[in-house]
């Protein structure tokens, strides 16, 4: 059974969550927030996503374009862009995936990039899973971080790559995208038919009841129980972490589930953790329907993103590269482009 994405409209406009939307990034413009369901052989997997109603993406209403975390490029080539276009044009079902190249343009840092990457400017690694479950102590630095990344983190706007690949879904293109990231910016940028590999920082499970919130009310609860914890962002990872010191993080209070007190988890994938299988399969199910494979911004380093670049392999099914520096899968393509995907995707037809 194919999938089909039903979308309920839910009236949020006196929720905490819309009021944070609206008033933080885009004051001007209509919102709406829905609570999108993907309904897959009878199992319904709960996908929380919140979203502006933008209709046009342009400057009044704030087109991302922050370039402090996007490595140096060449300019394309008008050969690459032409087999790119005729890459497109050859495929009537696309599989995209993409990574954290895809959101630096939005002013999100990558983690791998040389010099402006995550790890070419700090030596802070995001938590991994065992030590987020373990360690009380990192759990509390953990979050103290997310509180104060989290109003400029939740505010970054989708940038013209976004756009573009929403555009190709609604002109037929895309038969489904899967991200790596879980900035919820392709969700943002109104793409519909998305899978988030790694989750969404934008939603909360709780790990003993398994209920889920968003990531606005627990915000709010933190601010709650922590009216002294003003320190403000200066940075942020690809994660909505910040860098804060052991002074900062002592004292902060982490709050629990609202329900049975549970501790409480972002509703994405941690290092050291494993993709959930449903996920992983429903993933690997499009990528069957599909007829070729585009990657945009994963260097794919991590297993979760290469295993897409080996199936479209294993399935002949031919695979284009648009990311800036080497892939994991470069001498699996059959085309790659080292450039801005901004400079590139944009100048592509899909009509
Ligand atoms: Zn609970």
């Amino acid at each position: 059974m194919s999938p089909s994405l039903v979308s309920r409209s839910l009236c949020l406009r006196n929720s905490s969550l819309f009021k944070s939307l609206c008033s933080n990034s885009l004051p001007e413009v209509p919102c709406k927030h829905r609570l999108y369901s993907s309904i897959r052989s009878g199992t319904q997997v709960e996908h929380l996503s919140t979203q502006p109603q933008i209709l046009q993406p342009d400057a009044k209403n704030g087109l991302a374009e922050d370039l402090t975390f996007v490595p140096n490029s060449s300019a394309v080539s008008k050969t690459a862009l032409e087999k790119l276009q005729d890459f497109v044009s050859a495929s009537k079902k696309l599989f995209v995936l993409t990574g954290a190249g895809m959101s630096t343009e939005s002013g999100i840092p990558d983690y791998r990039s040389e010099g402006v990457g995550l790890y070419a400017r700090s030596n802070n690694r995001p938590i991994t899973y065992q030590d987020f479950l373990r360690s009380p102590s990192r759990r509390r630095r953990y979050w103290a971080r997310n509180f104060v990344g989290w109003p400029r983190f939740s505010s970054v706007l989708p940038n013209a790559s976004h756009w573009t690949f929403a555009e190709w879904e609604r002109a037929g293109k895309v038969h489904w995208l899967v991200t790596q990231n879980v900035d919820a910016l392709h969700t943002k940028a109104q793409s519909r038919r998305v899978i988030e590999l790694h989750g969404c920082s934008a939603r909360i499970v709780c790990l003993s009841c398994a209920q889920k919130t968003t990531r606005d009310e627990l915000q709010q609860r933190m601010r709650d129980v922590n009216p002294q914890f003003n320190s403000e962002s200066q940075a942020i990872a690809p994660d909505g972490d910040v860098i804060l010191s052991d002074e900062a993080v002592a004292g902060f209070t982490v709050p629990s589930c609202s329900q049975c007190r549970g501790m409480l988890k972002p509703d994405l994938v941690f290092f050291g953790d494993n993709v959930p299988g449903d996920i992983r399969t429903s993933a690997y199910d499009r990528l069957q329907e599909s007829d070729a494979v585009l990657v945009a911004g994963s260097s794919l380093e991590v297993y979760s993103g290469y295993r897409f670049a080996l199936a479209a392999k294993d399935q002949n099914k031919p695979l284009a590269i648009v990311n800036i520096g080497p892939t994991r899968a470069d001498k699996l393509a059959v085309l790659k482009i080292d450039a801005r995907i901004s400079s590139v995707l944009p100048g592509i037809q899909v009509t």
